[in-house]
Parts: structure tokens; C-alpha cells; sequence
């Protein structure tokens, strides 16, 4: 029997919700492409209802228990005397997400002798040290696909809120105000604008189609092209590189994962390229941006605005610059983690212990690495030599 350590955000301050503002959520029966939703044999929760935090435990407490497994599950995972770092050294299986990371560096990993599979709930593996799984022949899979599109509206938002300034305007209507002009200085339509996308993956060219219909001018880059047939459905114009697109658009959305190619890609040199008054929206990770270069660009007015909502490092502290600089409109690490992509990446996490238990393979678009190499989707998006994308 195994133990699993899984490691949550906290239940809300005032306590885990009694109701929901909504009774149900639409039922989702694939995604783009064909791909298919998570598949468990069951599920022990009610779609819609917050899974994602200590509380709502992944809807896998009672059916891990019922099988015989011990469960911790925490949100303590900081420092030397954490419940994470305690329960660690003896764990099977750990399973966290990104918005609540639980770091499983070399050095805690080398501590964790009996672990043999890391989950992602949700996507993104990058808080896991994953040439130390390698080499540990640890397992390590993630819900591929589960809140892409979760995302992608996130990003649809965020480009609208910081074009039409809708954080300005909503300051005053709730103040009492009715000064029209403050309300609009900064605010324009976002039609006829050139909006450039980073990185053409699921998120990425979800956020294309999302915003084609505004009317808008496509471009992107990305390391292969898409097919010449999507390119012209979009209207979408390619470039060679992040160096080449920035120079002649209005937004800039992001959408590449976390690597050493990425990491500090904007920064001022890069910005100092961008026209000036452009947006940026960057739901990918935190780390790609270089922080203070961030705030540079929008103190100077080089940028008219940045929204994301993820941080470097996570929890952000109270005083990441980030929370005030001008013109931002962060979140914090909500957008994958909507009540509807909580109950797609439970579902999948659930459908990965399930394989894992009874033997069976995992499906490959949701592994990471597994027997010491970059298998499935790891093999693609985190090994040195990528292959091929499929749209
Ligand atoms: P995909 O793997 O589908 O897409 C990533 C894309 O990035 C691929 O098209 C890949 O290229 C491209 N890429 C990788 N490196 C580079 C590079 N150096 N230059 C240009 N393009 C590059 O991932 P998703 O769309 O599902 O997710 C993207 C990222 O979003 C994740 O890695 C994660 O960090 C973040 N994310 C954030 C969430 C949130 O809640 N905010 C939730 C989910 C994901 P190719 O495939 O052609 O090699």
C-alpha cells in the first residue's frame, strides 16, 4: 500500500464554501484536436465544486483510503519543520500543482527514497527537478490539456482589461465616481490591433482563435510553423523569433513553458524593442519575465500595461513590485484553476492513480518522464531535442 502526500492551497479564509454561486458546470466531451478528457473508472466529487484546495483534497481522499492507501494532504510545504518536508522522506507518490507549488528539488527529491511517481494536477512539471527524476527513474506525469482553454480565456481577459483599462474604470464605478474622462484616457478597442502570440502550443493557439474574431492582426512565433492551411484560417504571419515579433505589434501574449532558453527572454533589451504603448499578457510563468525590467517599461510609460498571473517565485510576497507597479492588472495563479479546470485535472490525476495502481500504461499526453527518460509529452515539450509538433 502506498503513501501519497498531496500537497493543496488553502481552504478559502472564511472556510471551505457550503454553495456555489452556479448548481452545475457544462459538460465538456473533448478537446481541439480530438483529444480526449480524463477518464477515470469514477469519481468521488461533484464537478464544480473546489477540489484544489486542503479541503476539497482532489476529490481522492476516500477512494485512496477505501483501497488501503494513507493520505496526507497539506498546504504546509514551506521551510524545514513543514508538514511537506516531514512526510516527504517516506512518500510513494506525491502529487501538487503549479499555483501552489510543492518544489521537489534534487535535494528533496535524493530525501524521498521511496518515492516513485510525481503528479502534476494541472500542467506544468517545471517545479519538479525532472533530470533528478531521470535519474532516479521516477515517474512524473501531468493533466495535459485539463485548463488549456481555462488559460486561454484567461488571457482573452486580460488582454481586454488592460486595452479598454477596465481596472481604472470599475476603481470608480465601485469609489461612487462618475468621471468619465479619468475613466477613458487610457482606454482604446482592441479591433485593428496587432497582437503577437509566444509560442503557438495548446494555450497559445486556443488564445488565437479566441481573439481572431476581434477583429485583430495575428503574428507568432514558435520553434516549428504551423500548417501553411491553420495560418491562413487565422490570418496568422510568422516570425523566425520572440526578436523578430515584438518589434511591430501592439500585445504580446506568452504561452512557452519554462526552460533555460526561456527564462529572462523579456527583458530590456527585448522591451526596449517592443513599440511603445504596448501590452503584455503573460500566463506562462513568472520567470520568463525579468522583474524589474517589468516595472522599468511601465514606470517609464514604454509599456502601456502588463497582466499575467504568474510570479517568480510563488506565493509572491507582499511585496513583489509586481502588485504595484502602474498599470498592472495581475492575478494571482488562477487562471488553471477555475472551478471547471479543478474538476478536468482532478478527473485526470485520478485517472493517472488509477493506471499507476492497477499496472496499466499512463496515457503518453499526460507523461512527463518515466524509466529514467522524456517520454510522451515530456519528450516533446521538455527534452533537449523537441520533435515535431501536431496541431
Ligand atoms: P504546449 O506544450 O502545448 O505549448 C508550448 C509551446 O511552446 C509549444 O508550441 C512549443 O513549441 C513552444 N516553445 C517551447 N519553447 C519555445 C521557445 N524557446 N521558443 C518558441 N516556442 C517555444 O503547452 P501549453 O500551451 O499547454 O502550456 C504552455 C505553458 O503555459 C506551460 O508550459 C505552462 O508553463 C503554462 N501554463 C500555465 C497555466 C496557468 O495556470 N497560468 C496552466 C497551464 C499551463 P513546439 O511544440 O513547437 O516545440
Amino acid at each position: 500500500m502506498a503513501k501519497i502526500l498531496i500537497v493543496l492551497y488553502p481552504d478559502p479564509v472564511t472556510g471551505y464554501p457550503p454553495v456555489y454561486a452556479r448548481d452545475s458546470i457544462p459538460v465538456i466531451a473533448s478537446y481541439p484536436g480530438g483529444a480526449t478528457v480524463p477518464s477515470p473508472k469514477a469519481i468521488d466529487f461533484v464537478p464544480g465544486q473546489l477540489l484544489g484546495s486542503v479541503s476539497g483534497g482532489l476529490g481522492l481522499k476516500d477512494w485512496l483510503e477505501s483501497e488501503g492507501h494513507s493520505v496526507v494532504i497539506t498546504s504546509d510545504k514551506e521551510g524545514p519543520d513543514s508538514v511537506f518536508e516531514r512526510e516527504l522522506p517516506d512518500a510513494d507518490i506525491v502529487i501538487s500543482q503549479p499555483f501552489w507549488p510543492a518544489y521537489l528539488t534534487a535535494e528533496r527529491i535524493d530525501k524521498a527514497k521511496n518515492l516513485q511517481l510525481v503528479i502534476t494536477a494541472g500542467i506544468g512539471s517545471d517545479h519538479t527537478d525532472l533530470n533528478a527524476a531521470n535519474a532516479r527513474g521516477i515517474t512524473v506525469a501531468e493533466v495535459t490539456y485539463s485548463n488549456s482553454i481555462s488559460v486561454a480565456e484567461h488571457t482573452v481577459m486580460q488582454v481586454l482589461v488592460l486595452v479598454r483599462d477596465f481596472v481604472t474604470q470599475h476603481t470608480i464605478a465601485v469609489d461612487g465616481g462618475w468621471n468619465i474622462a479619468d475613466a477613458v484616457e487610457r482606454s482604446y478597442d482592441l479591433e485593428g490591433m496587432r497582437v503577437g502570440v509566444f509560442a503557438a502550443g495548446r494555450i497559445g493557439r486556443a488564445v488565437i482563435e479566441r481573439l481572431a474574431p476581434f477583429g485583430v492582426r495575428l503574428s507568432y512565433t514558435d520553434r516549428f510553423r504551423l500548417p501553411q492551411e491553420y495560418e491562413e484560417r487565422y490570418g496568422l504571419t510568422f516570425h523566425e523569433s520572440i526578436q523578430d515579433l515584438v518589434k511591430e505589434i501592439d500585445v504580446l501574449t506568452v504561452h512557452a513553458p519554462l526552460t533555460e532558453e526561456t527564462r529572462g527572454l523579456l527583458n530590456d533589451e527585448l522591451l526596449a524593442t517592443m513599440p511603445r504603448g504596448a501590452y503584455i499578457v503573460n500566463p506562462a510563468r513568472g520567470a520568463i519575465a525579468d522583474r524589474d525590467a517589468i516595472v522599468r517599461a511601465l514606470e517609464s510609460g514604454h509599456l502601456a500595461g502588463y497582466a499575467g498571473d504568474v510570479w517568480d517565485p510563488q506565493p509572491a510576497p507582499a511585496d513583489h513590485p509586481w502588485r504595484t507597479m502602474p498599470h498592472n492588472a495581475m492575478t494571482t495563479h488562477t487562471s488553471g484553476t477555475s472551478l471547471s479546470g479543478q474538476a478536468r485535472y482532478a478527473a485526470g490525476t485520478r485517472e493517472v492513480l488509477e493506471d499507476w495502481f492497477s499496472g496499466a500504461p499512463i496515457r503518453p499526453e499526460y507523461l512527463i518522464v518515466e524509466g529514467g527518460s522524456y517520454r510522451g509529452t515530456g519528450a516533446h515539450s521538455y527534452a533537449q531535442q523537441p520533435t515535431q509538433a501536431a496541431v
